[in-house]
């Protein structure tokens, strides 16, 4: 193990979920470790995105509660949103947290290094150190990308959005993958008119079919004006200060005070000497990387965001924790399985999915040998409210014994539901053994093993 002060075992370049994971599992393997930020502790996730997200999210939620408070019996004043005083203890949390992984990282023994590192071969180079290390990770996740139109400065990204002084009164998402659809769910629920433009017919085009379907008459349903198959062409700020958005088709759509860019992310993978190094990018400038998260170059490895493989923060960490399991734990095959990866999008409702979509069980098995089971209901909790939005389940199953492969769920209480029946998939679950399992009555996990 490396001794003098710039020589280490591991040097980790973003102190992100996936570097912070890595650089601190690698620590506790007795490695000596530096990690190297140049903006905050926690990266995007902390940040700018799950946990301020989730923090509107439940404002959402509640406002929605509110709605259906008469129903229960509550006879309660809305009353005035302040969106000042959320967004102060929002950004307050996040503080907190940043500071909590501060401590950890002091106690586990990493170096923190505030700057921005530079690969050179066999190291890194940053505030004017020279630091040497056998292995280095690249975890330096990725940005809101912003296409080359007029007037894309106009708008808001997602780190924008939590920046926002106020609820906008009026809001254009262009976009209506995962971020595009949780914002305009938040921004509609807390009393924003909203316009969703999506280059494609459908809202998360790469979700499975039920989820798409069901996801975009809700949001419909909510009130949330969904412009589909429509390029943003322009964006301009008219005589009132307002925002217009002129699309490639020709419609113009104007009064927006914000809009917001979801549409994608970009890797933070140039200018730091990685291109010097021949580390190999793919067309989108993603660094490529094997199932043990090797690049190309010996000794140079990528976690995260910054390789385009299911940019999750659990991915992210689970990828950096397997890494210094097998680079100073002993553990020469471990590897992260990026198979059946549950995840969950907070729209509102919210959806959650593990597996395969329907289409790609079809694709990886034969269309033949698929076979699905769904279900749409109304839940118990929408009884006895005003609002009866659907929820929907769905399992695809493969071959004569029905493994299930693939399943979806969208509606209230389906984010919390899908971990649990992503161990069932892990282990290979037929829908005979969802059928033999007690139900959890009344709850929305209960529909996925009632299904006929
Ligand atoms: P997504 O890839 O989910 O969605 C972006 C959408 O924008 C796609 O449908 C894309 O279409 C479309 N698009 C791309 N370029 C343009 C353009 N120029 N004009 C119009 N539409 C365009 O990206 P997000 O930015 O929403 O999120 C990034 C990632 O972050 C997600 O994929 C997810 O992995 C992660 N994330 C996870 C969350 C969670 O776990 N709940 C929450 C938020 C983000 P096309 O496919 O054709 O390129």
């Amino acid at each position: 193990m490396a001794h003098d002060t710039d020589s280490f075992d591991f040097i980790v370049l973003g102190a992100g979920s996936g570097g912070m994971a890595a650089a601190r599992r690698a620590a506790r393997h007795g490695a000596k470790v530096v990690l190297i930020e140049a903006r905050k502790l926690g990266g995007t996730c902390v940040n700018t995105g799950c946990v301020p997200k989730k923090v509107m999210f439940n404002a959402a939620n509640i406002a929605e509660f509110l709605q259906d408070a008469a129903s229960y019996g509550f006879r309660v004043d809305r009353g005035k949103f302040d969106w000042a005083g959320l967004c102060a203890r929002r950004d307050a949390y996040v503080s907190r947290l940043t500071s909590i992984y501060e401590y950890n990282l002091a106690k586990e023994g990493v170096e923190l290094i505030l700057g921005r590192g530079r690969v050179i071969p066999g190291g890194v180079e940053v505030g004017g150190r020279t630091l040497r290390a056998a292995h280095v990770l690249i975890a330096t996740g990725g940005y809101p990308h912003v296409p080359e139109i007029p007037g894309a400065q106009l708008g808001v990204t997602s780190n924008g959005f939590f920046e926002l002084r106020d609820l906008p009164k009026q809001a254009a998402v262009i976009g209506a993958g995962y971020i595009g659809v949780e914002l305009a769910g938040i921004l509609r629920s807390l009393g924003s008119r909203v316009s969703v433009f999506s280059r494609h017919h459908e809202v998360l085009p790469r979700f499975d079919v039920m989820l798409r379907e069901q996801l975009g008459e809700r949001m419909l349903e909510a009130g949330i004006e969904l412009h589909r198959s429509q390029v943003v062409k322009r964006l301009s700020r008219v005589q009132d200060g307002l925002l217009k958005v002129t699309t490639e088709a020709g419609t113009e759509h104007d009064g927006f005070d914000v809009a917001v860019w979801a549409v994608g992310r970009a890797p933070a993978s140039s200018g730091i000497g990685l291109d010097t190094l021949g580390v190999k990018f793919d067309a989108k400038g993603f660094i490529e990387t094997d199932t043990f998260q090797n690049t190309n170059v010996p000794g140079v490895y990528a976690v995260g965001d910054v390789t385009g493989r299911l940019p999750l923060t659990p991915v992210a960490i689970a990828a950096g924790r397997r890494l210094a399991d097998r680079l100073f734990g002993g553990e020469p095959d471990a590897q992260l399985d990026y198979e059946n990866v549950p995840t969950v999008v907070f729209s509102h409702p919210p959806l959650a999915t593990v597996g395969l979509s329907e289409f790609e069980a079809g694709e990886r098995f034969g269309v033949s040998q698929v076979k699905v089971f769904s279900s749409r209901y109304t839940s118990l909790y929408h009884g006895v409210t005003e609002r009866k939005p659907k929820s929907a389940v769905k399992l695809v199953t493969v071959g004569p014994e029905q493994r299930v492969v693939g399943l979806h769920a969208i509606g209230i209480g389906s984010d919390e539901l899908v971990q649990g029946f992503a161990v069932a998939l892990r282990l290979g679950a037929t829908k005979r053994d969802f059928d033999r399992t007690v139900a959890v009555h009344p709850t929305a996990a209960e529909e996925l093993v009632t299904l006929r």
